[in-house]
């Protein structure tokens, strides 16, 4: 069982004690990017990521990638042709999407407090929107009369159950999130009454969860509620979006998720799905998994003291451009993240308890605390592992001024 904190995955190697990325050392890449700090990504491991996973499920689950995960440019290009759509939750990510070249058929938009402007961009574009207020459902309708084009929409649930375990809960109990599963027969009848293209149903109960029970718990449930709310929908469901959810493992202890029982219950799903809703394409939309494990964060070392007995490593990177390694993006308890001293990997390197922090002036600003890691020194270059996903647009790169930190896609 894959763990990152004890192996590495297959586009990381060592050699001369140096760690390479997709056969490339970090030291080279470090020239090639110009400057420390940076995001390397690699599109090899991207594309067997995504090979791996439409090999173990079912042929006729559809898979989406959400952009917010990682939304560089050149790396949703390289996944469009991959996927079977997109989902984005911006009019900046449509954008985004509609560039890298995915059909607009296949690209959908979900997010609470989408504006006016947004809304209008989405229906000229002919993407389909998640609505999750009556007040989007309104303005659609105004909107496909103002443009003259129809608007393709799903409703987007707040169910009444939640993913247990998963990092970030999204559905159950009360959510900004969609419309309360109680309340969509009104919302589906103000769709069927304003003349929307109503093509389905989207539900998201949670993220980041690595108990495939969980998944299948609410996998199930899903199917459950979209088949008795279809009763009260204006047209057939053709759009079942099923969630996600999928976590990779990050901290000490924690191993891949294990996806044959998820194969299994979803060829199951499909199968009663093609009698219980016979025109309905099952999706799942997928950020962090398909892209977190294929992305290394590289900072550099300046400066090695010590306080009072404790050993640190400051770096050029930390908080403002990696969030989720300091432990700041929604996470209850610090962990560290797998880190690595990228330049001191031979097996025979000593090694020291050390503390790994950033340049910013706060004591939240740390990469790694108390870790067992190779003894380094200033110039060494630090990596952290399972950073593609929720790493340079999801953190505060303006907070204290620093320049924004580069992407290289290899
Ligand atoms: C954030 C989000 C995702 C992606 O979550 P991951 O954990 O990155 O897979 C998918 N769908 C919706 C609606 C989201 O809000």
């Amino acid at each position: 069982m894959f763990s990152p904190h004890t192996s590495l995955p297959d586009f990381l190697a060592v050699r001369d004690g140096q760690l390479h990325v997709d056969g490339v050392p970090v030291s080279q890449l470090a020239a090639r990017a110009g400057t420390t700090p940076f995001y390397v990504y690699s599109r090899t491991a991207i594309g067997a990521r995504i090979a791996a996973l439409r090999a173990a499920l079912p042929p006729a689950i559809h898979l989406h990638y959400a952009i917010k995960a990682n939304p560089m440019p050149a790396l949703v290009s390289a996944i469009a042709p991959q996927v079977d759509g997109f989902d984005v939750a911006s009019a900046g990510e449509l954008l985004t999407a509609l560039n890298a070249g995915m059909a607009a058929e296949s690209v959908s938009f979900a997010g609470p407090g989408k504006t006016a402007a947004e809304l209008r961009q989405a229906v000229a574009a002919g993407v389909r929107v998640h609505v999750e207020s009556r007040r989007e459902i309104a303005l659609l309708a105004e909107l496909q009369q103002s443009l003259g084009v129809g608007a393709r929409v799903a409703l987007r649930i707040n169910p009444d159950f939640a993913l247990k375990g998963a990092g970030m809960r999204m559905g159950g109990g009360a959510r900004p999130f969609g419309i309360d599963a109680e309340a969509a027969p009104e919302a589906l009848a103000q769709i069927g009454a304003a003349g929307l293209q109503f093509e389905g149903f989207h539900l998201f109960a949670g993220s980041q969860n690595l108990k495939s029970d969980a998944i299948i718990a609410a996998q199930q449930a899903t199917l459950a509620l979209i088949e008795q709310l279809a009763e009260a929908a204006p047209a057939p469901v053709r759009h079942c979006n099923l969630g996600g959810g999928f976590g990779i493992a990050y901290f000490p202890g924690e191993t891949a998720l294990d996806l044959a029982p998820i194969a299994d219950n979803l060829a199951q799903l499909s199968e009663r799905a093609a009698r219980t809703l016979p025109q309905a394409q099952l999706v799942l939309e997928l950020g962090r998994y398909l892209v977190g494990e294929a992305g290394v964060y590289v900072c550099r070392v300046l400066d090695r003291k010590t306080s009072r007995g404790t050993t640190y490593l400051v770096t050029d990177g930390g908080l403002h451009q990696h969030l989720a390694a300091s432990g700041n993006f929604g996470q209850v308890i610090r962990k560290n993240y797998p880190v690595r001293i990228a330049t001191r990997m031979a097996s025979y390197a000593p090694t020291e308890e050390v503390s790994i922090v950033g340049p910013l002036c706060t004591p939240l600003d740390i990469l790694a605390d108390k870790m067992t890691l190779p003894v380094a020194a200033p110039d060494d270059l630090v990596a952290v592992l399972q950073s593609g996903a929720y790493g340079a647009s999801a953190s505060p790169q303006a907070f204290l001024g620093h320049p924004p930190v580069r992407e290289l896609l290899l």
